[in-house]
């Protein structure tokens, strides 16, 4: 069965650039048709073109002018925890300062939780995410930090998404403290080996206060044994060794990159690992911003997510992190709606998502807006008319053509 999807006042295709043997499989660089049209066939895009030259097919929906986008990418959550931090959040805003420490009380009460407790508030927020035209989203672990409690976490997140990451490395728990290096061997022997099969990531918060460089180090090297690719929460609250060890590791990845040196930006530059600036968190803990100019402008891959979790930035909106990345971070609106879709595809070593080239997951948002500059130019409204993903209508409403 094929669908023709027509009268797209602006299609963003990020399409991979053709004939360039040189570049990775998957999203190429920000490119969008006007008055365009696309064919979804078998759950994957089978044509983009011309409007006025798109092939017959089965069934037709009209978009009416309004823009087309790749679904959002957001490669960096947090949704497999119990509990709440508005006051903490309320606190914040007043004055206190944030610390890694907060992720404790989530531990707490998601230690508590049942598994159906879990479960439920990890499905509303990606349905949440799915109507906000987030049509692939990455779930890690780390509220648990038991043997048992992150099984459960990864088993929970693999129920909602295959980009599952484990991170019992989040923060040591109070009960190792007193013999952190004790904890750092748990992560790397039995709740790896309990958590490994359902997950395929592996990550650590590599900061002052959760776990060093040789620590981290020793982590992603077990995951690696065991399977796992490496991501890193990197830099968020202070300069450090995250971004070196990240690249050092090959990590798919380095999550935050809010306090960069010299060498760190040269390192990123140099490697294949992408820097994922969270706009949310210093949106929320009132941190200043990642330069994510000094970034784009050295020619490192910039991907943008939201890390939406209970402490540090509560949002599951892309189109929020679009705009704070426009507006306070200086993307330009093709820059940011790269980032949100291919940077997150290129985040995750996924070349099937993130694009509207031929043969990518038919993943696609419609804007109830002409062009892709809308959710920075509009911030807060919800722009999202309908939601595709693998070619399936899954939000919103379209009229027949
Ligand atoms: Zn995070």
């Amino acid at each position: 069965m094929s669908t023709l999807i027509t009268n797209i006042g602006e299609l963003v295709t990020n399409a991979p650039d053709a004939g360039d043997d040189a570049a990775p499989a998957g999203p190429g660089r920000f490119a969008a048709l006007a008055d365009a049209a696309l064919v979804v066939e078998d759950g994957r895009v089978a044509w983009t073109g011309p409007a006025a030259r798109a092939p017959a097919a089965d069934h037709m929906a009209d978009c009416g002018g309004r823009a087309v986008l790749p679904g959002f990418v957001d490669s960096h959550a947090h949704l497999v925890f119990d509990g709440e931090r508005s006051a903490e959040f309320a606190a914040r805003m007043a004055g206190t300062p944030y610390g890694a420490g907060g992720i404790r009380s989530t531990v707490a009460a998601t230690r508590k939780a049942s598994d159906g407790r879990l479960r439920a508030t990890a499905f509303r927020l990606a349905a949440e995410m799915l109507r906000q035209g987030t049509t692939t989203l990455e779930c890690k672990s780390g509220y648990g930090l038991t043997v048992d409690d992150e099984r459960r976490s990864v088993a929970v997140a693999a129920g909602i998404t295959g980009e599952v990451t484990f991170l019992g490395a989040h923060v040591v728990p109070p009960e190792f403290e007193a013999d952190p290096g004790a904890y750092v061997d748990l992560v790397c022997g039995p709740m790896l080996a309990a958590c490994a099969p359902h997950a395929r990531w592996i990550d650590v918060f590599c900061e002052r206060g959760a776990f060093g460089a040789d620590e981290a180090r020793a982590i992603l090297a077990a995951g690696r044994a065991a399977g796992l690719m490496a991501r890193v929460h990197a830099n968020q609250l202070g300069p450090g060794p995250g971004v070196l060890v990240a690249v050092e590791a090959g990590a798919a990845s380095a999550d935050h990159c809010t306090y960069l040196t010299a060498a760190d930006v040269d390192a990123l530059a140099a490697g294949a690992t992408v820097a994922t600036l969270l706009p949310g968190v210093e949106f929320s803990t009132r941190q200043p911003y990642p330069d994510a100019r000094r970034l784009l402008d050295a020619g490192v891959t910039v991907a943008i997510a939201t890390d939406c979790n209970p402490g540090s930035c509560f949002t599951s909106s892309m189109s929020l992190c679009i705009a704070l990345a426009v507006r306070e971070m200086r993307l330009t609106t093709q820059e940011a709606v790269w980032a949100a879709t291919a940077g997150g595809a290129r985040a995750l070593r996924r070349a099937d998502v993130g694009h509207l080239g031929v043969s990518a997951r038919a993943d696609l948002v419609l804007l109830d807006a002409p062009s892709h500059a809308y959710p920075a130019y509009r911030p807060g409204v919800p722009l999202v008319a309908a939601v595709w993903r693998a070619g399936e209508l899954v939000a919103g409403a379209v009229p027949a053509a």
